[in-house]
């Protein structure tokens, strides 16, 4: 058997009859068809037995003493593990219409009349497994389908995450940066609020590479991107702008609130070690701040170009420093 294909569920259909006898004809009658049998003596050990398994069928004989078929079938239908089983009544005492109505009015699906026929019973009970086993292949098929979602569902969220994430440090990355720059500076122009850009670049990096090594640079990069999650604000948003330089956006923020945040920044970065299992290291930063209240740039491109004018002219004036931008 193919490993994949999930085994076939064998129908089960229970008999309950006070007569052991005639549990035996009825038996004796179903042999020939793909199921198990399950026999029941009275109304509440048939109770017992469908909730401890499912079944594709009941024939449930209406007299018997004690709880008779009607009410065995009126206490299925009360429990929604039960309520939908099919039922067929047997029953000798009467084909009046009175009686098949009390029992289509407890559940039953059909009606048999004693003494049973071999082919009428074996008819109808073949008509109930077809729709059993239809019944378990369209569970089948929507297991599968719901696992396919959940997998589906799965990839989607990798695949976004790849997509706006960078692959180091975990920041968001250009691209997605480029998505929110705009939508922040559409809100700056309708609604006239502020918004600040700042632009990092870690001092002499280059060295640090050639002296450690590049994998101990990049785990600088990685614990540098996880100081800039500490000191921002969660509605600030942190990109990878590339190699080692960062950008943080910050909405409604003035150049005042960016300046300060860029300072702290500098000083967590001046005063944190960098460190491995082998090599310790200081790394220092400069930052370039442009704001749109104060600079009026002429879009989103034009805010990251005054930020990285001021970025350049912080490198010229010692590095290890913030500067916003002044004309
Ligand atoms: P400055 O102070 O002028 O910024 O000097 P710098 O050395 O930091 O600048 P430069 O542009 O000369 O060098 C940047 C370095 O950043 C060189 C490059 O190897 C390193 N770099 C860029 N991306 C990565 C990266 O993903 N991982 C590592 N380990 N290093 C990187
Ligand atoms: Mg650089
Ligand atoms: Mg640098």
């Amino acid at each position: 058997m193919n490993p994949q294909e999930p085994t076939k569920k064998i129908p089960a259909v229970l008999i309950v009859d006070d007569r052991r006898e005639n549990l035996l004809v009825m038996e004796q009658l179903l042999k020939s068809l793909p199921v198990e049998i399950h026999t029941a003596l009275s109304g509440n050990e048939a109770l017992q037995k469908v909730l401890e398994q499912e079944y594709a069928l009941i024939l449930l004989d209406v007299q018997m003493p004690g709880m008779d078929g009607f009410e065995t079938a009126e206490l299925m239908r009360l429990s929604e593990d039960t309520a939908h089983v099919p039922i067929i009544f047997v029953t000798a005492i009467s084909k009046e219409q009175r009686h098949v109505f009390k029992g289509y009015q407890s559940g039953a699906v059909d009606y048999l009349f004693k003494p049973v026929e071999s082919e009428i019973l074996l008819s109808k009970v073949a008509v109930f497994l077809t729709i059993f086993n239809q019944k378990c292949e369209l569970q089948q098929i929507i297991k599968e389908l719901t696992e396919s979602k959940q997998l589906i569902e799965q990839q989607n969220e990798a695949l976004s995450r790849l997509t706006i994430h960078d692959d180091l440090t975990g920041l968001y990355n250009r691209r997605h940066m480029n998505t929110m720059l705009s939508q922040e500076f559409s809100r700056c122009v309708r609604y006239g609020c502020d918004m600040s850009v700042m632009l990092l670049d870690l001092d002499h990096f280059k060295a640090v590479n050639d002296t450690y090594g590049h994998v101990f640079g990049d785990f600088v990069l990685k614990e540098f991107a996880l100081r800039l999650q500490q000191n921002c604000r969660s509605n600030d948003h942190i990109f990878r702008f590339g190699g080692e330089e960062f950008l943080i956006l910050l909405p409604l923020t003035d150049t005042n609130g960016a300046l300060s945040t860029a300072e702290k920044i500098r000083q967590d970065c001046e005063s944190h070690l960098f460190v491995d299992d082998f090599v310790s290291v200081k790394v220092k930063t400069s930052v370039g701040i442009a704001s749109f209240c104060s600079n009026r740039p002429s879009g989103p491109n034009d805010i990251i170009s005054l930020a990285d004018k001021a970025l350049y002219k912080a490198k010229e004036d010692g590095r290890n420093r913030v500067l916003s931008y002044s004309s």
